[in-house]
């Protein structure tokens, strides 16, 4: 392959945790689908299944709601590992 992947077993995390329902408060189960800068990944590079990435997505846009997850990170703001701030 000439492509270097950023990720490189393409699996469901959710799917091999058995999970069925995601809550919307828990940030741990949610920051696999999250990039730094709290936007949603692309299920293409996280390797979530369709059923799993739904329900990511909705968790993730009522944790926005709800200001667990902020919508837009500033340029300032960004920082290596911004999960330690949330826990
Ligand atoms: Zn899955």
């Amino acid at each position: 392959m000439a492509e270097r992947r950023k990720f490189k077993k393409r699996y469901c995390r959710y799917c091999e945790q058995k999970v069925d329902y995601i809550d919307y408060k828990d940030l741990n189960a949610l920051k696999f689908s999250l990039s730094e800068r709290f936007k949603i990944m692309p299920r293409r590079l996280t390797g979530n299944c369709k059923r799993h990435q739904e329900l990511v997505t909705v968790a993730i846009k009522r944790a926005r709601q709800t200001a667990l997850i902020p919508y837009i990170v500033d340029r300032k703001h960004v920082i290596e590992n911004p999960f330690e701030i949330i826990k």
